[in-house]
């Protein structure tokens, strides 16, 4: 391997349209540290004009990109690959400062997005177009699997490296041009430190542009445009439901890929190992403090070890060191923001106005809120009911595993979901009655391989990641048929 690169500089500018410039809004963005408040940039924000111009020089630069030989394409993201090895160092530093995130996830974190740029890699030699039969005489026919053209993604931040590669990098590897808007939180491990990878690893410019704007000002605009085929968007349910709309139901029709909130269920059998149930439990609920769409969002236990299971999880919490994410030892770091903090604060304390029975608490400190559970929930409670996206939890006592799954069920997501159970075929039955796109048996929600389908059911958001499934979503079919010999028509 080569000796480590020096940094990238001057990541205040974004790649538009084919140039790195500043945005030409006339306003600023400042990025901070979420745990220190340090002002890490300045980023000068995009305005529409810079938006049109990305996705009008996207579309140019689509066609001889798609028309380049599928290994050509494939050793651009392998490139990447090698990229982020080489830089491994820099890119989880940014996750830190950027996002809050501790140095544990923001391992987790790289090597999430490492794998779904070496997954893309092999995704140009997997499409496949198909021969079929005609019922008309002589005739041919062809399907041809193709690039959509442009696709628009919006990005969170709370994953964001990897929550903006997983689309980006199978968008470029099948042949499309992206254009990203990342969220205002993250807009250098969302977008402009990939930008400068992609760069790096040979991508023509003007491929991919990184548009750094508020998605209440750009948003509209962004989905709007007639440009992108498809949007592809990570975030919360509620703006998900309006670009949905939008792209449905405005001037220009598109394809919508919405990867939307969750509420996974976390369900204790009574059969269960209850020390490795508890040592999930923890994990799977706090690893980033629970801004994960996957994270557990309810704790539903059977009877028979409830009592046991609550405090054995309480006293297991209590012990999680909660403070500096460039730490190693630590497992709590920051929330994201001031907004997000206040919010989990009035959920704390509806938690406890609805009669959930505290078990662990502490006081916020800056953005750093510790963990805290509460049991005795019922599901009509906010905190069941509701996404949490942060470090609290409620478990649920089921008096049966009918019961176990009616509550599994009672929630409009269906994100993610996992059950521990000492019998895999108990395990396996209990798993096709919840209604999700992702269930866990024995072992936390919070799982993705870049080769196994990731998404949701029911209010979790539409299509599929990874694999051959994110070949369907950013490719579509064109049917072509030649007809050999002169067909004879009735008129
Ligand atoms: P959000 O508002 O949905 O933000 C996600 C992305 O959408 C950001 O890039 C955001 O840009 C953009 N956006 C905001 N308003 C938009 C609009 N009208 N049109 C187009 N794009 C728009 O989510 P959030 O406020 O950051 O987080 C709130 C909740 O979202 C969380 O509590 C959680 O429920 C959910 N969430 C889910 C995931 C997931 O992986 N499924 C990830 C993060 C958050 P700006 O940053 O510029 O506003
Ligand atoms: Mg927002």
């Amino acid at each position: 391997m080569k000796e480590t690169p020096n940094a990238y500089q001057n990541l205040a500018l974004q790649p538009l349209a084919g140039d790195w410039r500043n945005g030409s809004s006339g306003r600023v963005l400042t990025v901070t540290n979420p745990y220190n408040s340090e002002s890490l940039l300045e980023i000068p924000l995009a305005n529409r004009a810079d938006l049109d111009a990305a996705f009008v020089k996207a579309s140019e630069a689509q066609h001889a990109w798609a028309a380049l030989p599928a290994g050509e394409r494939a050793q651009v993201l392998y490139n990447a690959v090698q990229i982020f090895d080489q830089r491994r160092d820099e890119i989880i530093d940014w996750l830190i400062r950027e996002s809050g995130s501790t140095r544990l996830k923001a391992s987790i974190e790289w090597g999430a997005a490492r794998a779904i740029t070496l997954e893309a890699a092999s995704m140009p030699n997997r499409v496949h177009g198909r021969i079929l039969e005609s019922s008309v005489a002589s005739k041919e026919s062809r399907v041809y699997r193709r690039p959509l053209g442009v696709v628009g993604v919006i990005s969170p931040w709370n994953f964001p490296l990897h929550l903006t590669q997983r689309s980006i990098a199978p968008a470029l590897a099948l042949g499309n041009a992206v254009v990203v808007k990342p969220a205002s939180d993250t807009p250098v491990s969302g977008g402009l430190l990939l930008a400068r990878i992609f760069e790096e690893a040979g991508l023509p410019a003007g491929l991919f542009s990184v548009v750094v704007g508020s998605g209440s000002e750009i948003g509209d605009a962004f989905v709007e445009h007639p440009v992108p085929a498809l949007i592809s968007f990570t975030g919360s349910t509620e703006v998900g439901r309006n670009i949905g709309r939008i792209a449905s139901g405005g001037d220009t029709l598109k394809h919508v890929a919405l990867e939307l909130g969750g509420n996974s269920p976390f369900v204790v059998l009574a059969d269960a190992d209850l020390e490795q149930a508890v040592n999930a439990a923890v994990f799977g609920k706090f690893l980033h403090n629970g801004q994960i769409c996957m994270a557990i969002n309810r704790i539903i236990v059977e009877e028979p070890l409830y009592a046991q299971f609550c405090e054995r999880f309480a006293a297991r919490v209590r012990e999680l060191s909660v403070g500096d994410p460039d730490r190693i030892d630590t497992a709590i770091g920051p929330v994201i923001n001031q907004r997000q903090l206040e919010g989990l604060i009035t959920k704390i304390e509806k938690a406890q106005a609805e009669g959930a029975r505290l078990l662990v608490s502490g006081e916020a400190q800056g953005n750093l809120l510790p963990p805290h559970v509460f049991a005795d929930v019922t599901p009509d409670m906010d905190i069941a009911f509701n996404e949490i996206f942060g470090p609290l939890v409620g478990i649920q006592c089921a008096a049966d595993e009918a019961h176990a799954l009616s509550l599994a069920n009672q929630s409009d997501y269906g994100l993610s979901s996992a059950v521990f159970t000492s019998s895999l075929e108990r395990g396996t039955r209990f798993a096709l009655g919840i209604r999700a796109g992702m269930t866990h048996i024995n072992d936390i929600p919070v799982n993705d391989d870049a080769n196994a389908p990731f998404g949701g059911e029911k209010n979790s958001g539409v299509g599929r990641f990874n694999g051959d499934w994110a070949i369907d979503e950013f490719t579509t079919d064109h049917w072509i048929t030649l007809q050999h010999e002169q067909r004879h028509y009735p008129f």
